[in-house]
């Protein structure tokens, strides 16, 4: 099988580039149709308006209805016909992103993408998850091509909670171990192929960026700096992070999220919250050397990720529901079974188990 490698076409990341974004998307199209929250218009409207003043391309606002769904698809690609617009811009979260790159995929125009928060490894990537308007997962898009541009404003990411961007470290903490269980195991990483050593080496250094700045990088947040540390996290949560898990591959620490998706308790919780969890027991699945997984566990104690079923809402979880979760991520299309040996409910169960009895241990509870 063939090595492949897929990415965005181009990387923006710097304090105050969202004023620049009327001269980038020049080079895309004539008229943008820019999606984007009602919040999000309110704080950042005025200097977005002011950057296509400049632009010799002109900008038509949407607000984002707040669901990624086939209906709300079909009612933007109705406003792209009648307004005339060759080109769609994504400002704000998750969901819009993935809305700007469905309507641009199926009106063939290029997609500019500019998260405000840098809480998950989705910008990147060439994949769109769709809802129903309710909000219940539906399907995933994998689209033929990556955005044209992400673009990330970290002015305007620092001001963002910063609860978000230490999720976006626990989303970013998962890359490597998934990508090295997938190197082993010979796995087909969601670009189609097998890892390329390209990958690879950007899945490390999104691990080694983690643990050399991200401490750093949470306290300068917290007294709202946009430090040298802040940047490098947020190229490791959106840029290393997204090509390591697209090009290299998912395993054990994201099915076990999925799995966990079962749980009421943690609906809560946020996506890195809970794959940061996932990597703890993924570790444990693969019974890493104890420095390894204290290295790991002392990480998310530091920057506060959850390392404990009561950190993640549910203190009073049974054997059963741990159970139903493993079951879950074991569900046969998911990325459990890239890992590099047989993987079973009842060996997930436990490591869920354990993992948990880790975390409390490193806190000094019991
Ligand atoms: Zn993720």
């Amino acid at each position: 099988m063939a090595r492949i490698l897929i990415s965005p076409s181009k990387y923006i990341q710097g304090a105050g580039e969202m004023k620049k974004l009327g001269t980038y998307a020049q080079a895309y199209g004539k008229k943008a149709l820019i999606l984007i929250s009602k919040g999000g218009y309110k704080r950042i409207g005025a200097e977005l308006e002011e950057s296509f003043k400049q632009s010799e391309c002109s900008a038509e606002f949407d607000y984002f209805n707040g669901e990624c769904s086939k209906n709300e698809i079909n009612r933007l690609i109705e406003i792209m016909k009648e307004k005339e617009c060759d080109l769609v811009i994504g400002i704000g979260g998750g969901k819009i992103f993935d809305t700007a790159k469905a309507v641009a995929h199926y009106q063939k125009t290029p997609v500019l993408i500019c998260p405000t928060i840098a809480s998950t490894d989705a910008p990147c990537s060439a994949l769109s998850v769709i809802y129903t308007d309710e909000g219940v997962f539906e399907e995933y898009l994998f689209l033929p091509a990556n955005p044209n541009v992400v673009l990330m404003d970290t002015d305007i990411i620092t001001k963002s909670p910063v609860r978000l961007t230490v999720a976006g470290m626990g989303d970013a903490l998962a890359t490597y171990f998934e990508a090295r269980a997938c190197k082993r195991s010979g796995a087909t990483s969601c670009a189609g192929g097998k890892t390329t050593g390209a990958a690879m080496a950007l899945a490390k250094l999104c691990f080694d960026t983690l643990m050399e700045e991200g401490i750093k990088a949470k306290i300068a947040l917290e007294a709202g700096a946009c430090t040298e540390a802040v940047e490098k996290v947020i190229e490791a949560n959106t840029l290393l992070s997204g090509i390591g898990f697209e090009s290299a591959g998912l395993a054990g620490a994201h099915a076990i999220h999925n799995g966990m998706t079962v749980l009421e308790e943690c609906h809560h919780m946020y996506h890195g919250e809970k794959v940061a969890f996932g990597t703890i027991t993924q570790l444990v699945l693969e019974n890493v050397p104890q420095e390894e997984l204290e290295e790991v566990i002392d990480f998310c104690i530091e920057v506060g990720l959850p390392v404990t079923w009561k950190e993640l809402g549910a203190e009073h979880i049974t054997d059963e529901q741990i159970m139903e979760v493993a079951k879950a991520a074991c569900a046969e299309n998911d990325t459990l079974h890239n890992m590099p040996f047989e993987v079973t409910p009842e060996t997930v169960a436990a490591a869920l188990k354990a993992a948990d009895a880790y975390g409390r241990y490193y806190l000094g509870e019991e």
